[in-house]
């Protein structure tokens, strides 16, 4: 079985030797020594001023929904992870959308403003596969209506855009430390930010508000990640370099071998450093991509119809057309992309798709 995905495990005994350091201590949770020695290493590793883990990506959306959405509109990107406009009707605000790039697909930026009322409170948009959404041009749209920008950053660990890492920007940025994402803690998350204020206001929100064990700093909720989780984060830590290494020697060959005429991938933003996050493949038609899906399934191998279905046409959120993002969703497929995959899978992959897209 080839799946889109397959979760990086590192040496057992090195997941140990961390565990047996919160069992010696008989310390599970509440921000232990392996949940800070990680959030050191991290800053360090992305060179970011301010970071705080979390026990997964969708809560530290909520969190800054919370902080700044004030049950306002949101302007938001319909292709994207459900959890990206879930956390905005979950928060009580509203979901306006606008249609994505079809090159980058990211939002796109021109189509902002035209979105904005004066209900409007944030932008939440995502990097979509890593790729940054078009961030000076965002930066400046947000500034002259005087709105939040929150990135759902989640594909987005150890990119970098103009040499500093993604998570720079914005008011927010969140992360997701999923089994399935580059760097993993099992479940987890982080939320980033450039400002002491805002960090403050995040940090104490992932801990019911406590400012010590008898005090309260504002409204919280609980987004701990437990030393268990960072135990698995410090053992993964390591091997970042080989991840990103393997990674991109599997996007390498898709690219030198995949017939690409007949395929579009993603196109990298300008000033870029990518993480191989993802292999989005967009074909002519729905009707390829499942010609494709079914000659694949045949031969066990499971890519992922990832981002499916356009978020705007979803129960709780639809009513608003997308072109673009539409049309993409019905036609992309994310090839399975992991450190392991062999150059002998990697050939039947691609032998498979040439042949069903001649
Ligand atoms: C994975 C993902 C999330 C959610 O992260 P979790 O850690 O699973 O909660 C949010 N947005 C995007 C774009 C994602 O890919």
């Amino acid at each position: 079985m080839i799946n889109v995905t397959k979760t990086f495990l590192p040496p057992q005994e090195e997941y140990n030797s961390y565990v047996k350091r919160a069992w010696d201590k008989i310390w599970l949770t509440n921000r232990g020594e392996l949940t800070i020695e990680l959030e050191d290493k991290l800053k360090s590793f992305l060179n970011v001023s301010h970071l705080t883990i979390t026990n997964n990506g969708t809560i530290p959306l909520q969190i800054a929904l919370k902080l700044f959405g004030k049950g306002g509109e949101i302007i938001t990107t319909p292709f994207s992870y459900v959890a990206t406009s879930a956390a905005i009707v979950w928060e009580n605000c509203t979901p306006v959308f606008t249609d994505i790039h079809p090159e980058y697909l990211t939002i796109d930026e021109t189509k902002i403003e035209e979105a904005i009322t004066s209900k409007t409170t944030a932008i939440l948009a995502t990097h979509v596969f890593g790729n940054p959404c078009h961030l000076n041009e965002i930066e400046k749209i947000a500034k002259k209506h005087n709105l939040k920008v929150i990135y759902d950053a989640a594909h987005c660990f150890g990119v970098k855009y103009n040499k500093q890492s993604v998570f720079n920007f914005g008011d927010v940025s969140t992360c997701s430390f999923h089994a399935t994402k580059i760097f993993h803690t099992g479940e987890g998350g982080a939320m980033f930010c450039n400002n002491d204020e805002i960090h403050h206001q995040l940090y104490y929100s992932h801990n019911f508000g406590h400012n010590g064990p008898l005090a309260f700093h504002g409204l919280g909720i609980n987004a701990k990640i437990s030393e268990l989780q960072s135990a698995m984060g410090l053992a993964v830590y390591p091997y970042l370099d080989h991840i990103f290494e393997e990674r991109k020697k599997v996007v390498d060959f898709y690219n030198k071998n995949l017939d690409l005429n007949k395929i579009q991938v993603l196109k990298i933003r300008e000033n870029t450093e990518w993480n191989y996050s993802y292999y989005p493949a967009v074909f002519d038609s729905e009707e390829t991509l499942l010609k494709v899906t079914e000659a694949l399934g045949k031969e066990n191998i499971t890519p992922r119809r990832y981002f499916y279905p356009s978020l705007n046409t979803i129960e709780y959120t639809k009513g608003q057309t997308m072109p673009v993002s539409e049309s993409i969703a019905s036609r992309v497929l994310c090839l399975p992309l992991y450190v392991g995959l062999s150059t002998e899978d990697l050939e039947k992959i691609v032998q498979i798709i040439n042949s069903q897209i001649k």
